[in-house]
């Protein structure tokens, strides 16, 4: 067997297509709807996810994720949805984790009804929490880690072994980690799902999605994507192919920036809580520390009482309010206002979001700006 190639170099060069007439740098774009028919297997057409830009693509996704094959679609959800919906039929059960990304709780708690899919919420997202939901007709079990708005970590290779135990199909949604951080067929999960809008284009232009597993399970998948099809245009596949490109170097600058940031956050009089996987009084830190090599851009935090969130909020200057993440640039967010608002306040409490809560998603902008950035704000804040 060949040596593995390293982040980097997968992010860089795997799978990229060759310009034979011109020797560019980089993959042509081939934008056709209609291709010469060749033979009945091979009938190119973007919604059979086989043009030759997506192939490429789903080569870098699968190597990335140490799969053996991917699937690219148009958004995180129709990733998601196409992927639950490949392996569940009217009569089955599905266990999945708290706290899940809002999109995903309304796929389930919108539409399984009405296909006959039954399924369970764990009460956390501990491992003998998942498994006390799994019943004679469980097919699947899917986890999300870390958990967003607080980064809670879900023992990956626990649910994996139970999984297998019981003979379900295990799945992640590893869109928070990115693959820089964190491969979970590793640890024996079978199906791991992005939402590539976020740290895969990183940019914050692009929505997509990808899907990595086996052989045998992207073929199943693609079964039902060709009829559900969620295929992503060619054109925004090439996009996406130039962003991964540099995720790697990205995201290790967000890594960086995040873990400086959530020490300095802890360190301030005015912040009262920091929630970070790589701060060392995070309850899941040495879980963390197992199955993640970097602890992510992504990190939470709350003031202390005297002082108003939503104010600090329009004090920033350079860290701006949005509802996405993971673009290059630093974004925050109050989830009891904007993902979580849907929820009632008894149902926030419950799950631990507090009023004063903010998602921070951190850039690759340089560390002390973004520190000064926010010293300003609440410097404006106690003058008030
Ligand atoms: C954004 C997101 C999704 C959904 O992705 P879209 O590209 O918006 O459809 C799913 N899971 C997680 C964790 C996300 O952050």
């Amino acid at each position: 067997m060949t040596k593995s190639k390293g982040i980097n170099t997968i992010c860089t060069h795997t799978g990229e297509l060759e310009d034979k007439e011109y020797k560019g740098a980089i993959s042509p774009l081939y934008m056709s709807t209609s291709y010469a028919f060749e033979d009945v297997e091979t009938k190119r057409y973007p919604r059979y996810f086989n043009t030759p830009n997506q192939v490429a693509l789903t080569k870098k996704m699968a190597a990335l994720e140490h799969g053996e094959d991917a699937l690219i679609f148009g958004s995180g959800m129709a990733a998601v949805s196409t992927a639950l919906m490949a392996f569940l039929k009217a009569g089955d059960h599905v266990v999945f984790q708290d706290s899940l990304y809002g999109g995903t709780s309304n796929l389930v708690t919108e539409e399984f009804d009405k296909f006959g899919i039954e399924y369970s919420f764990a009460e956390d997202a501990k491992p003998n929490s998942l498994k006390k939901e799994i019943r004679d007709n469980t097919k699947v079990i899917y986890i999300e880690t870390p958990s967003n708005p607080l980064l809670k970590i879900t023992d990956i290779n626990a649910v994996a072994k139970i999984a297998r135990e019981h003979g379900l199909v295990s799945m992640i949604d590893n869109t928070f980690a990115s693959p820089v951080n964190q491969n979970p067929i590793d640890f024996g999960i079978d199906v791991v799902i992005h939402s590539a809008t976020k740290y895969m284009g990183g940019h914050s232009d692009i929505l997509a999605g990808t899907v990595i597993s086996t052989k045998s399970n992207i073929e199943r998948i693609f079964n039902m994507a060709k009829n559900f099809g969620g295929n992503l245009s060619d054109y925004t596949v090439w996009l996406l192919e130039r962003s991964l490109k540099t995720m790697g170097l990205r995201v290790r600058a967000q890594n960086d920036n995040a873990l400086k940031l959530a020490e300095f956050l802890n360190g301030l009089d005015a912040v009262s809580k920091v929630y970070y996987p790589g701060l060392k009084d995070h309850p899941d830190h040495e879980l963390a520390k197992q199955q993640m090599k970097g602890f992510g851009g992504m990190l939470s935090f709350e003031l202390k009482e005297s002082l108003n969130a939503s104010d600090f909020m329009k004090a920033l200057e350079l860290i701006k309010p949005s509802m996405s993440l993971a673009g290059v640039e630093s974004t925050i967010l109050l989830p009891s206002e904007t993902s979580h608002g849907l929820l009632s306040p008894d149902e926030r409490e419950k799950q631990g979001i507090k009023d004063n809560l903010m998602r921070f998603s951190v850039g690759i902008e340089e560390t002390e700006d973004l520190m000064d950035d926010i010293s300003q704000a609440l410097q404006k804040l106690l003058k008030k």
